[in-house]
């Protein structure tokens, strides 16, 4: 792909149709597995970035990234951005409102695994606005 400058593990998948409404830019989803837990390999061209969103659950539940490629950022509401390179582990928990995305200048790519839970349901909210994003360092 011309102006990618990482080397993922996992094969970057087809572009993100199925979430496109919830991203800010261009994403790729390949989903590693079709049984038990649901793991997914995401990759953000540069500046894209999801929307807000909750992963809600009744118990359990929540969301585990594991970056492998690149330079991110995750943020949580009211919590500062917490940069993410290869190596990077964030464990989401249920309730928490939160983004992820790429840095402004680099492509990213990590593993979104979706911990089991009960009553599980992904609540997708505001974009990252430009301002929002632009502040980052
Ligand atoms: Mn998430």
């Amino acid at each position: 792909m011309s102006g990618m400058d990482i080397d993922p593990i996992f094969p970057r998948g087809e572009k993100n149709e199925a979430y496109a409404e919830y991203f800010t830019g261009q994403s790729y989803l390949n989903t590693l597995t079709t049984e038990g837990v649901a793991v997914s390999n995401v990759t953000f061209e540069p500046g894209c970035r999801n929307n807000w969103h909750i992963h809600h659950a009744s118990s359990g539940g929540g969301q585990i990234l594991l970056a492998t490629a690149g330079s991110g950022w995750y943020q949580a509401e009211g919590e500062d951005p917490v940069s993410l390179e290869p190596g990077s582990v964030v464990q989401v928990p249920a309730g928490r409102k939160h983004w992820h995305g790429a840095k402004a200048d680099s492509w990213f790519t990590h593993i979104a695994i979706a911990v089991p839970g009960e009553d599980t349901r992904n609540e997708w909210l505001e974009p990252v606005t430009d301002e929002q994003y632009g502040k980052l360092k």
